[in-house]
């Protein structure tokens, strides 16, 4: 049963904060990419609203692929090992590959699919772009090349951010204490 409501759900970003910060990636990104090609990789499922945002004021020529990678077990805890639910890629070789995440915590995700692409195609460029940056609980070297907000050691729901899989529907960012 969900024990989480809706009113214990403090607002960390709003709606408005969230699209012109996306606003603010999307003109990074253009800038960027001018000229180029992009294959945008959304990480499922929690990236999937960000993602569609973020594209949505990209505007050079774009494909979008989608990946789906879990390491959260139930609640609120990592389970420090990532899963590749379905990772199937095209060949990627020799192109721009942006991947877009929600949220960059351990790094352990981020980590994996970067090597994992390393591993199997010698892309133009990859660059990991992520809504959240949890800088604290980082346990790789690995940095978000663009990010969102910095949030502190909070667990976020939200904008598809899931827990127990409810509340990604959310247009805010909430934290639950
Ligand atoms: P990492 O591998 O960097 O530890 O975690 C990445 C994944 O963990 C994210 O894509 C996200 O699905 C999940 N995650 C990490 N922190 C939070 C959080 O505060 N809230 C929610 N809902 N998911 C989180």
């Amino acid at each position: 049963m969900l024990d989480i409501k809706l009113e214990d759900i403090k607002t960390l970003f709003t709606e408005e904060q969230l699209q012109s910060k996306i606003k603010e990636l999307a003109e990074e990104l253009n800038k960027l990419y001018s000229g180029e090609e992009v294959y945008a990789i959304c990480v499922l499922k929690g990236a999937v609203m960000f993602a569609m945002d973020l594209v949505k004021s990209l505007d050079m020529p774009l494909k979008i692929e989608f990946i789906r990678l879990s390491s959260y077990g139930t609640g609120r805890n990592t389970t420090g090992k990532v899963n590749a639910v379905d990772i199937s890629l095209p060949d990627l070789n020799d192109k721009n590959v942006l991947i877009i995440e929600d949220i960059i915590d351990t790094g352990l995700t981020a980590k994996f699919l970067m090597d994992f692409i390393a591993c199997n195609f010698k892309t133009k460029s990859t660059k990991f772009c992520s809504l959240l940056d949890k800088k604290i609980s980082r346990k790789t070297e690995i940095e978000p090349d663009y990010y969102g907000f910095h949030v502190d050691d909070k667990f976020v729901v939200g904008y598809g951010l899931d827990y127990e899989g409810y509340y990604r529907n959310l247009k805010f960012i909430g934290y639950v204490e």
